[in-house]
């Protein structure tokens, strides 16, 4: 039987690289999924290749609560209900020390990848709650567990996630709802060509040099692919990790084994 047979999830941020990933994976393995983004034709793409059987897209900015509370609900009519939950749309921000680093983007940062995850679960964990329980799953990084120079925004932000992680998870056993992070390294995405760019001070044919370099502190000497991330969080989504709750799980070549 399909690993995810029966289910409904919701996934923020899905028509970015690991988010349509996941979204893929999902209903592939027999969950009908609902996309959520602020890209529409991305969303529309997404859905047509999916399939309009298995798949539906509202466009939402997760920082607005009224776009969470309208997502779950839009979920709930299109697939009568909510079992998963995956919290992935973030962004990077600026790659600058604490001392030039821009204050608005702070505060996006900060905005996106806190105050968005925590909107996300103030509104799924009824909807779940109202199933009888299931899975949430945060994507927070492998910025989440160490510190990062140039990156004290997202860093600040992924380490965040792990507490909302923490406490949802004590939160919500009673009402077994099972709350996870995914913690990856570095992932051949579109935030990725982003970040080698700014590290490289914006020169974009310097870039692949610093990939390289970041590769080279990967001890599988690679980045992951979004293939990769999805299939550790479909574990945590499905029934198969059902005693697993309030945990980080790193997904990064190595990276922490050092
Ligand atoms: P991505 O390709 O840029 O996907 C992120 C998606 O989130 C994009 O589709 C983006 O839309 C969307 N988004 C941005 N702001 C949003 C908002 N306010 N409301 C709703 N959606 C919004 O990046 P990714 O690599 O797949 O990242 C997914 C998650 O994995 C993020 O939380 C990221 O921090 C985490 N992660 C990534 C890596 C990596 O190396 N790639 C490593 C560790 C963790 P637009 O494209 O339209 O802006």
């Amino acid at each position: 039987m399909a690993r995810l047979q029966g289910k409904v999830a919701l996934i923020t941020g899905a028509s970015g690289g690991i988010g349509l990933a996941i979204s893929k994976l999902f209903a592939q393995e027999g969950a009908r999924v609902f996309m959520t983004d602020i890209d529409e034709d991305a969303l529309k793409k997404a859905v047509e290749a999916i399939g309009p059987d298995r798949s539906a897209y509202a466009v939402a900015d997760v920082t607005k609560a009224e776009d969470n509370e309208g997502s779950v609900k839009a979920c709930v009519d299109a697939f009568g209900g909510l079992d998963i939950f995956v919290a992935n749309a973030g962004i990077e921000g600026a790659v600058q020390p604490i001392v030039s680093y821009p204050m608005d983007t702070f505060e996006k940062v900060l905005a996106v990848n806190v105050k968005g995850v925590w909107l996300g679960l103030k509104y799924a964990i009824p909807a779940i709650a109202q199933r009888g329980g299931g899975s949430i799953v945060i994507i927070s990084s492998v910025a989440g567990v160490i510190g990062s120079p140039g990156f004290s925004a997202y860093v600040a932000s992924k380490h965040a996630v792990i507490g909302l992680m923490r406490t949802a998870a004590l939160e919500t056993a009673d009402q077994k709802i099972r709350v996870n992070c995914v913690n990856p390294g570095p992932v051949e995405t579109r935030m990725m060509r982003s970040i080698e760019t700014m590290a490289a001070g914006g020169d974009e044919a310097a870039s692949a040099g610093v990939k390289s370099q970041f590769e080279q502190r990967i001890p599988l000497k690679r980045y992951a692919t979004p293939e990769e991330v999805a299939y550790l969080t479909l574990f945590l989504a499905s029934d198969e990790s059902s005693y697993i709750t309030g945990q980080i799980h790193l997904i990064d070549g190595g990276m922490r084994a050092g």
